[in-house]
């Protein structure tokens, strides 16, 4: 497990940081006052991350951040007051950042940089520049972000990569390279790659400012101009990779059931009827309503039907988690199988409905039992409509012949 070291004397700042770091980080974290406590943490465990106060009474002279540092540990260093001089030391003593402790919001900002580091660990960025220095210089400065970074020497290069490794999720681009420049690079990637997916800084050389908007209304998040200062540098990335982040979580919130995590109604049918234009005869779709849960929201209240619904949810994950899986209603759920025969489809959905009958749901520690019916159609048309209209059929006809059955129609 990942794991953060936070050094600070003063009690009162801990407090605020001990509660910063219980809303916003997930990992464990050890809390140290000294240098003497630090130093017995380091030999007993291994650290991701370490967030450093740069003086304490018993290490006036920056000896904690020597002691993280000496570890390998990436480090982050808090500082009451920074002039030139200091600045200049920390940044070539090789510390990630460092935050200036003059108000609440440091605290915060502090925080979030851990969160964003622990997020980079791992994450693959691009760098498309046809200058060598400028790529050394930037793999130095996000490697120490903790990026896994990855490098391309003009635009053609560097598309080749990102159709490659569609597990990259920065790229910053120069924008005067050979074969393909830096705009024609944004252009063409966005078309594939949108901002909850990737995030691009664009980037040019000296006396180009003009070029800032353009590398924007192509589709770049942000734009950086050279020559530029180490921490300018990361706090354009980290705020890059704030906002893909933000991105994933609005459409994570527009696409989710709340209650059930399964996919909803509007991520069904818009994954659905993108899967049916393309070859809609690999497909089978299955509709599934509970029977007579208006019954249980009787007996055992709103809250009562929500649990089994919840419970429902689990157990369609559980069977279908592999496949498009939604919520489409109350009580109402769509399965759309890749690759299946609806014969073959029935035999599946009828196992399924069996364990469903058999299954002890629980309310309020009693076990309950209920059923569920199947409308089951091929997709036999291009059209969702029509596709969803036959299943509904289908799911009708199995209402009327008592339920808790599967039952198939064709277009
Ligand atoms: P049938 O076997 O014909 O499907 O009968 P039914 O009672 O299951 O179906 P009906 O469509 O008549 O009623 C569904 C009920 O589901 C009505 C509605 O109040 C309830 N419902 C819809 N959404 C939710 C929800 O999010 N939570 C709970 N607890 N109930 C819900
Ligand atoms: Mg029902
Ligand atoms: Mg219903």
């Amino acid at each position: 497990m990942q794991r953060v070291l936070i050094v600070e004397d003063s009690k009162v700042v801990q407090q605020v940081l001990r509660h910063l770091a219980s809303q916003h980080l997930t990992v464990a974290i050890d809390f140290a006052w000294s240098l003497q406590e630090s130093m017995q943490l380091l030999s007993r465990n291994e650290y991701t991350l370490a967030l450093v106060d740069l003086t304490l009474p018993d290490a006036a002279d920056a000896e904690v951040v020597k002691l993280t540092l000496a570890h390998s540990i990436p480090t982050v260093v808090l500082t009451s007051k920074i002039d030139e001089y200091s600045r200049q030391q920390m940044l070539e003593m090789g510390v990630v950042d460092y935050v200036i402790k003059d108000n609440r919001d440091s605290y915060l900002y502090a925080i979030k940089l851990i969160s964003q580091l622990l997020r980079n660990q791992g994450c693959k960025a691009l760098i498309a520049d046809d200058s060598v220095i400028s790529r050394v210089v930037m793999r130095q400065m996000l490697e120490k972000q903790l990026f896994d970074v990855l490098e391309a020497k003009d635009g053609v290069e560097a598309m080749a990569l990102l159709e490659a490794q569609p597990d990259i999720k920065l790229l910053l681009t120069d924008y005067a390279m050979p074969n393909m420049d830096g705009f024609e690079l944004v252009k063409k990637v966005r078309n594939s790659r949108g901002r909850d997916d990737l995030a691009i800084i664009g980037l040019s050389g000296a006396g180009s400012h003009g070029l800032s908007a353009k590398f924007i209304k192509y589709g770049a998040n942000d734009f950086l101009a050279k020559p530029f200062m180490n921490e300018e540098f990361h706090c354009r990335v980290m705020q890059t990779m704030e906002q893909l982040n933000l991105y994933c979580e609005i459409k994570e919130c527009a696409y989710r059931d709340y209650l059930t995590g399964l996919y909803n109604r509007r991520y069904f049918y818009q994954h659905t009827e993108r899967l049916l234009k393309v070859k809609p005869n690999q497909f089978v779709l299955a509709l599934l309503d509970i029977d007579h849960f208006k019954k249980i929201n009787d007996e055992f209240g709103h809250l009562g039907g929500d649990e089994i619904l919840k419970q429902v949810g689990d157990l369609l994950k559980s069977a279908f988690g592999r496949y498009v899986l939604a919520r489409i209603g109350g009580e109402e759920f769509a399965v759309v199988l890749k690759g299946y025969k609806v014969n073959d489809a029935l035999e599946v959905f009828n196992d399924f409905r069996t364990r469903f009958a058999q299954t002890d749901f629980s309310i309020n520690g009693r076990a309950y039992r209920c059923t569920v019916s199947i409308g089951v159609t091929s997709c036999y048309s291009n059209s969702l409509g029509e596709v969803m209209r036959a299943a509904d059929r289908a799911l009708y006809q199995a209402k009327d012949s008592n339920r808790n059955c599967v039952v198939s129609a064709h277009g």
